[in-house]
């Protein structure tokens, strides 16, 4: 358990997950497991108080985080999480899974994730606005585009972004671009961005199909949330030929053996505001979606939803973690006993922050790249990244989430070492 005296000691926490996965990885570091520790503290970790007039003239006051978990390769780098759950250990451990996403990817960055402890669905536009007007505020003297950098995660989205930006910008006197990525298209935001994420769980996952030989169009595939992630890589997946049989959020699980049409029900959601409702699937209790079979299972909603007794009953051959951190450790061992393949968050969804990279670099160089050469881009980056994964999970006979940080916490822990302690 944690050394920290701010964190619960509650073993299933998001926190607790992070410190049993770098302990996995330690026996594989050689020389620089000395330096592992390092990964077991934050760098530092910010709470703010956020009071914000409502619409009807009460104050209420909510709580926000920003955590800087490692910036030995770079600025920080990670989302804002809007949502009435958000902790600062689970911030913490957001924070942690950035740092060797980034390094996986070999993205110049350190690990940092944001976060208001607050359901944006119960305010108002207006109310929204200032509250991301005043976090941004708040923590306006550790965020920069040489020292963290903010993008959209669970809850929040491209016009928080430009609220951030906006609200930075004037902080500083001078129009910020590169404070944030994720931002619309013409502030200096991304083609392409949108749907990285979901993209880059399309990209690892035909590539990782195609390693374990299961054909994609005669594929059954479950998504998990159907938010930004999961709507669109249940759409790319949709339109490689596979089946999509069940879809579950936080208002329904769906089910269709023969393939639930996903345009139809991105269209029934946009109409209806959930997919609840949706006539052209049977709905299911929410556990059923963890007792049927299917090939793939794309948890792509919040963390800790595959625990070992899931685990024990899962009936699929691949998991694709786009959401961050869906595994608890012991039902990682029990996947792997199984013979169950997972492609972990730090690489499955890693197109989001990979994407944000072109991003800041085009903001810095006023230069924009078309939509078809940001998808190339990262098609290569990903594929190369998930193959020196495979590689090394081969090597080492360890599960693809304990190769990812091996490579990961060598790059992270070589910089340390040779950055060297201050004073
Ligand atoms: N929130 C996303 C993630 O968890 C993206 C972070 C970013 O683009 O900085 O990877």
């Amino acid at each position: 358990m944690s050394a920290l005296s701010y964190v619960s000691q509650d073993k299933d926490s998001a926190w607790a997950t992070w410190l049993s996965q770098v302990d996995r990885v330690v026996p594989y570091l050689g020389d620089l497991a000395p330096w592992a520790d390092t990964l077991r503290h934050t760098k530092r970790a910010l709470i703010v108080d956020i009071p914000l007039e409502m619409d009807d003239g009460t104050i209420r006051h909510f709580e926000g985080y920003r955590v800087q978990h490692n910036l030995s390769r770079g600025p920080g780098k990670g989302g804002v999480r809007f949502h009435p759950d958000v902790t600062l250990e689970e911030v913490m451990a957001l924070s942690a899974w950035m740092t060797v996403k980034s390094a996986v990817l070999n993205l110049p960055f350190g690990g940092a994730k944001g976060g208001i402890r607050v359901n944006p669905r119960e305010l108002s536009a207006k109310e929204l606005e200032r509250l991301t007007r005043r976090y941004t505020s708040e923590i306006g003297n550790i965020i920069g585009p040489q020292q963290d950098i903010p993008a959209p995660d669970v809850g929040t989205n491209a016009q928080i972004m430009a609220w951030m930006m906006d609200t930075y910008s004037m902080n500083v006197g001078a129009t910020t671009t590169g404070v944030v990525t994720g931002k619309p298209i013409h502030l200096g935001g991304s083609l392409g961005r949108v749907k990285a994420t979901g993209r880059g769980v399309y990209i690892t996952g035909i590539a990782a199909a195609q390693r374990i030989g299961l054909e994609i169009h005669d594929c059954s595939v479950a998504v998990q949330g159907f938010g930004n992630v999961g709507s669109v890589s249940a759409a790319l997946f949709y339109e490689a030929g596979a089946r999509i049989v069940a879809i579950q959020d936080h208002s329904a699980t769906l089910w269709c053996e023969s393939g639930i049409d996903i345009p139809a029900l991105t269209e029934w959601q946009r109409e209806n505001g959930t997919i609840a409702g949706f006539r052209q699937a049977e709905t299911l209790r929410s556990d059923d979606f963890w007792l049927k079979a299917y090939d793939i299972l794309i948890p792509a909603a919040l963390e800790g939803q595959i625990n070992a007794e899931r685990a024990r009953n899962l009936n699929c051959r691949l998991v694709l973690e786009g959401a961050n951190g869906p595994t608890l450790p012991a039902a990682d061992d029990l996947l792997r006993q199984r013979n169950i393949t997972v492609v972990p968050d730090v690489i499955c969804n890693a197109g989001g922050v990979t994407v944000s990279y072109f991003e800041w670099v085009q903001d810095f160089s006023s230069f924009y790249w078309s939509e078809s050469e940001i998808n190339q881009r990262l098609d290569r980056i990903m594929n190369d990244a998930l193959r020196d994964v495979w590689l090394q999970a081969e090597k080492l006979n360890v599960t693809l989430r304990t190769a990812a940080y091996a490579i990961a916490c060598e790059r992270i822990l070589i910089a340390r070492k040779e950055r060297g302690l201050y004073p």
